[in-house]
């Protein structure tokens, strides 16, 4: 089984995006949580920062777990303009057909459940900051941009539906990790 970490894209004193009333940082590290319990539930044990709540950077922690196969997935939220829309997932520059299976998997189950625009798989220089340390780890590296903090819709559209969405990621990282 491949190690599997999850990162909440945010904490500390560093808040990330705001939009609509939401904190991005509030926003990850809930959906982390989520993710984590119901991955736990189907016996997939994940590397989580154990003090993610309080660092505002928690790559050094995950540093030595960063492994050629694991897969690393970090949570984030997109901002923008108030109409942009839709959820986007970043995979490796060089990537091989398993990451961009994966990516695709994810990038489409926010999407079809949140009933938002796919914005489709991206590199990390196709990102808005253009350069992401998360991407230059050894390993599967995705960052889950899950919808736009600054359109309202998509917002109302994320707190209905989030217990479902992460179960469903968990189920696609299930079926992932044992590959
Ligand atoms: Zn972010």
């Amino acid at each position: 089984m491949k190690s599997l970490i999850i990162g909440a894209g945010h904490g500390g004193s560093d808040s990330g995006a705001v939009g609509n009333g939401f904190i991005e940082r509030d926003l990850a590290i809930e959906f982390r949580n989520l993710l984590v319990s119901d991955l736990k539930k189907l016996s997939v044990n994940c590397i989580v920062d154990p003090d993610s709540n309080k660092l505002a950077d928690s790559l050094p922690y995950f540093k030595k777990y960063f492994k050629p196969d694991s897969i690393n997935v970090d949570i984030h939220w997109n901002a923008g303009p108030p109409a942009a829309t839709g959820t986007e997932v970043l995979i490796n520059t060089q990537s091989t057909p398993f990451e961009k299976q994966l990516g695709g998997k994810i990038a489409e189950a926010i999407a079809t459940i949140l009933n938002i625009k796919n914005r489709g798989l991206k590199t990390e220089l196709q990102s808005a900051r253009g350069s992401l340390g998360w991407m230059k780890q050894p390993g599967r590296n995705y960052i889950i941009e899950m919808c736009f903090i600054s359109n309202k819709t998509d917002m109302e559209k994320y707190m209905g539906k989030k217990p479902e969405l992460a179960k469903a990621i968990a189920n696609i990282l299930f079926e992932a990790v044992k590959q």
